[in-house]
């Protein structure tokens, strides 16, 4: 078997592009610690950084990427627009762009399903807007030079289904980046988006901040048995499942941790002990929006 490589890894996209395998994540960040572990990242060999406008970190991200001395062209930069900038699609990449200081991202995401009124806290739905309006405005930055590709982020089954069946849908999504650790392992969406071409990229791969995962004991003695940590097992898994995953660190021995990643995998059969876990939990739900988007299993 070929010497397994996911640092360099990448997964092709419908757009005909390639989006890096490894990703560092950068929700809660801070602005204070988010440069230097871009930075970091970066220097550590990462090619691909997530943000979004509402971490509020977008300026402090680009610094890091300046800091880091890679090429800008070497590096796949997501950002996300933010659920009160559906009705100002153009105006929110170009307001992100400038926090970044770059004038294209690689992948401009919708992050949420859901269309807020401006000054409402996020609490009030549009009555005449929703996704598929978004989704009309988002195809118009394709060929602006500002965006290589477009996608959405927290889209199920049943979103998905009614964007794709829409008339104005003419590009199908590159991307849906959705919750994918063994606790939400979301398999039919999955096999859903991979039907559709939709290339899934996995948040929160770790269990994000206080994981309960960490304790879990299959992969306690998965991570022993191989001499590795259970959030670089964490990762492998993904990979193997077939999607990008995006660590988030701010913490420079993790950042490395999480990419020392080649010359070794899990056995299929670690894998499927993976695939087995029966905890459930979800770190991103909806309750805090004024719409439901998540609608039981992967729907
Ligand atoms: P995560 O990457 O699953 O976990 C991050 C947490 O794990 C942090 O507390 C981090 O601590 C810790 N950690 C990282 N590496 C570790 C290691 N080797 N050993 C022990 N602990 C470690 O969580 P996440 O931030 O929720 O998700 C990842 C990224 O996905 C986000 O940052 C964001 O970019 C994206 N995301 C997107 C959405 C969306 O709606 N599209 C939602 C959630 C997340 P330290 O930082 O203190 O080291």
């Amino acid at each position: 078997m070929a010497e397994m490589k996911n640092t360099t890894k990448t997964f092709p996209l419908n757009t005909g592009h390639e989006i890096p395998a490894i990703g560092l994540g950068t929700w809660q960040s801070s602005p204070g610690d988010v440069a230097a572990a871009v930075a970091a990242a970066l220097q550590a060999g990462y090619r691909h950084i997530d943000t979004a406008f509402a971490y509020g970190n977008e300026r402090e991200v680009g610094e890091g990427i300046r800091r880091s001395g890679v090429p800008r062209d070497q590096i796949w930069v997501t950002t996300k627009l933010d659920n009160a900038w559906h009705k100002r699609v153009g105006e929110a990449l170009d307001r992100s762009l400038e926090n970044l200081g770059l004038e294209h991202v690689d992948l401009y995401l919708v992050h949420w399903p859901s269309s807020t009124v401006p000054g409402s806290g996020g609490k009030q739905h549009y009555e005449d807007w929703d996704f598929v309006d978004t989704w009309r405005e988002m195809q118009k930055l394709v060929g602006t030079g500002k965006v290589k590709t477009i996608g959405v982020s927290n889209f199920g089954i049943k979103n998905l289904e009614r964007l794709l069946s829409d008339p104005s849908c003419k590009i199908v999504p590159a991307v849906n980046q959705i919750e994918l650790h063994p606790a939400n392992p979301s398999p039919k969406l999955v096999a859903y988006c991979r039907e559709k071409g939709i290339h899934c990229s996995g948040y929160s791969p770790l269990g994000s901040s206080g994981s309960l995962l960490n304790t879990n004991p299959t992969l306690a003695a998965i991570a022993k048995d191989k001499n590795r940590s259970i959030q670089q097992v964490l990762l492998a898994w993904g990979l193997q499942k077939g999607w990008s995953v995006l660590p988030k660190s701010v913490t420079p021995q993790r950042i490395e941790a999480n990419f020392d990643l080649d010359g070794w995998s899990l056995t299929e059969e670690e894998v499927a002990k993976i695939d087995a876990i029966q905890d459930r939990f979800k770190i991103c739900g909806d309750g805090w929006l004024p719409v439901k988007v998540f609608f039981g299993d992967d729907e």
